[in-house]
């Protein structure tokens, strides 16, 4: 045990290297030094186990000997020393911080080690505590706290250090999936992994903290110029290049990350990191796996998408939602077999929402499960509404979204729109995406139960996500819908015509039959006649139509 004593008093010196000699014996290493200056030298020297501090010095005296020393070693055990008439002061002490307290003349040598020992031990408690509060535990870094508290303190020297400070806001892309895909021990390792390799990406100073879940935060404390910023950024973007190795597999995870700036940004805590997670979003929108600086255009964007979260909410309630109808044509007749219901909002002031803009607003808050619920018993009524007005029976498609798939209900909910109805099951089809094939048994289990009673299934936008081939083979549908990208210049781009010419192959041997999306021109048509594409749906045809118009387009049959 190394023990630093701190007495002025050399008669209690030579009593206190009695007791220890006679409690301790050889196990144990004595400094002393007769003035606070002495002792906190030999502190900043290192290697102290333990202080025993008398609070009267030469050069200080009182409760303010133990905090200077406190201060100056926080990590370190104190006990403190004193005279019988000064109790209180060292109760005082003992309440500020030290580890236990010994009055002088009540000592012997038993009670002087055991009070060394348990003030260590205290101390180790103590410190663990500490850490395990300001730590996530799962890997080890500081955790929300911590980081708030470095970036204060950063902030607080930063205006006269005249160096740059960043502050980064990470989040791991479709973390949940893998989550949920290879099982959440697998996910752990993952954040382990992926704690590790930020803190290879960084310098001693900067600080890496887990936020919780797959959030990390990244402070670049001293930068020379805001110019370094991107330079870290991207090493770190680079740095997820390499896939992360976990219980022997390779796995590949991207990363989007917001950025913001002290002072262009903000001066205080709370703003930069509010900015941060501001860019961050906007990252993710952008298609993710990149990074964004914050910006004014990126808040007015933000501010502009809650108000319209806000709005969307009240949408429904207030009747601003509607559907359009496209007609999805027989190539070969161009006779129409079905209409595809398409959501539109009419914002009372802002007019005409494109569904690009309020679909993922309507995913990312959950409002697409009654929003959603909303268009199928209202496509699934205008269907009957116009089969019992006498007019051509076809089948009408809904757009589900993944996140509708979630709900376990979902083949309840569109049972009950049925019923509502009183339609038939064969006259609605669900348009389902192709990230829906990545999810796994219990997707297969809600299509089966779907197909069983009798409603039709599609691929919407085939092509534009990774279907995997032995997926589509387990997952009972009927139709792929060629994404409209495809269409754009068919008849001169060899890579569409090629990869048009092999979805309907793969169609053909799978039997399921083809829809083209985005047909616009007559060539287009003609190419998708020749390569025997079944039906499909365009500008050339018809644009999406308000139900009345719908209905005349109907009853002429064909386009
Ligand atoms: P989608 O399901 O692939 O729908 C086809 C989109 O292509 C529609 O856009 C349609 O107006 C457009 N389109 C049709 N023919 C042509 C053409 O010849 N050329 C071009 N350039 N575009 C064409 P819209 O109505 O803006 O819908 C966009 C997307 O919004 C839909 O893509 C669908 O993913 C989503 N969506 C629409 N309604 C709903 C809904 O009720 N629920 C869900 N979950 N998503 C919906
Ligand atoms: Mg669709
Ligand atoms: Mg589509």
């Amino acid at each position: 045990m190394n023990i630093l004593l701190v007495e002025d008093n050399e008669d209690h010196v030579r009593l206190i290297k009695r007791m220890l000699a006679e409690g301790l014996g050889g196990a144990c290493d004595l400094k002393c030094e007769s003035r606070l200056s002495g002792g906190l030298q030999c502190l900043a020297a290192g290697g102290i186990d333990v202080v025993l501090l008398d609070l009267t010095l030469p050069d200080a005296g009182g409760v303010d000997t133990f905090v200077k020393t406190h201060q100056h070693a926080p990590a370190i055990p104190i006990v403190v020393l004193s005279a019988n008439d000064d109790e209180a002061i060292a109760i005082n002490a003992v309440q500020q911080g030290a580890q236990d307290y010994l009055i002088k003349g009540r000592i012997d040598s038993h009670l002087l080690v055991r009070a060394l020992r348990y003030a260590i031990e205290r101390k180790r408690l103590e410190q663990r505590l500490l850490f395990l509060a300001n730590h996530d535990n799962l890997t080890n870094l500081p955790n929300r706290l911590l980081m708030a508290d470095r970036l204060h303190q950063a902030l607080s020297r930063a205006p006269w250090r005249k160096r740059t400070l960043a502050v980064l806001l990470l989040d791991l892309d479709h973390f949940k999936r893998i989550n949920d895909t290879l099982g959440h021990t697998v996910g752990d390792h993952l954040l382990q992994a992926v704690a590790k390799r930020l803190g290879e990406c960084l310098r001693d100073g900067d600080t890496v903290a887990r936020l919780g879940g797959d959030e990390f935060a990244i402070l670049l404390l001293d930068m020379a110029s805001a110019q370094d910023v991107p330079v870290v950024v991207q090493k770190i973007l680079e740095a997820f290049g390499k896939p992360f190795v976990v219980k022997e597999q390779e796995i590949f995870v991207t990363t989007s990350i917001g950025v913001s700036l002290y002072p262009n940004d903000g001066k205080d805590t709370e703003t930069l990191l509010k900015h941060a997670d501001i860019a961050m979003y906007r990252a993710k929108e952008l298609g993710r796996n990149n990074y964004q600086l914050f910006s004014p255009e990126i808040n007015v964007m933000a501010l502009e998408r809650l108000a319209l979260e806000t709005d969307l909410r009240r949408a429904l309630e207030r009747n601003e939602l509607s559907l359009h109808y496209q007609p999805r044509v027989d190539l070969a007749t161009r006779r129409i077999n079905g209409m595809e219901a398409l959501l539109r909002w009419h914002h009372p002031t802002r007019g005409a929402i494109p569904p690009g803009t309020f679909i993922p607003i309507a995913e990312q808050t959950g409002l697409i499960l009654p929003i959603g619920q909303w268009v199928l018993r209202a496509a699934c009524a205008q269907n009957k509404a116009w089969q019992e007005a006498g007019l051509p029976q076809i089948r009408v498609s809904v757009n589900v979204s993944t996140r509708q798939f979630h709900q376990q209900r979902l083949a309840q909910l569109v049972a009950d729109a049925l019923n509502q109805a009183r339609l038939e099951p064969r006259f609605l089809e669900l348009e389902l995406t192709e990230s829906l094939m990545e999810e796994a048994e219990e997707t297969i289990k809600t299509l089966r139960v779907l197909k069983f009673m009798g409603i039709e299934l599609s691929i919407d936008d085939f092509g534009t996500g990774y279907s995997s081939l032995s997926y589509l083979k387990r997952f009972p549908v009927d139709r792929l819908k060629i994404d409209q990208s495809f269409m754009r210049d068919l008849t001169t781009d060899r890579d569409n015509v090629a990869i048009v010419t092999a979805v309907i192959a793969l169609a053909r041997t799978m039997n399921l039959t083809v829809l083209a999306e985005g047909v616009e021109t007559d060539e287009q048509m003609e190419l998708l006649r020749g390569l025997r594409c079944d039906e499909g749906q365009g500008y050339l045809f018809c644009r999406p139509l308000p139900p009345d118009e719908a209905a005349r387009a109907l009853s002429r049959g064909s386009l």
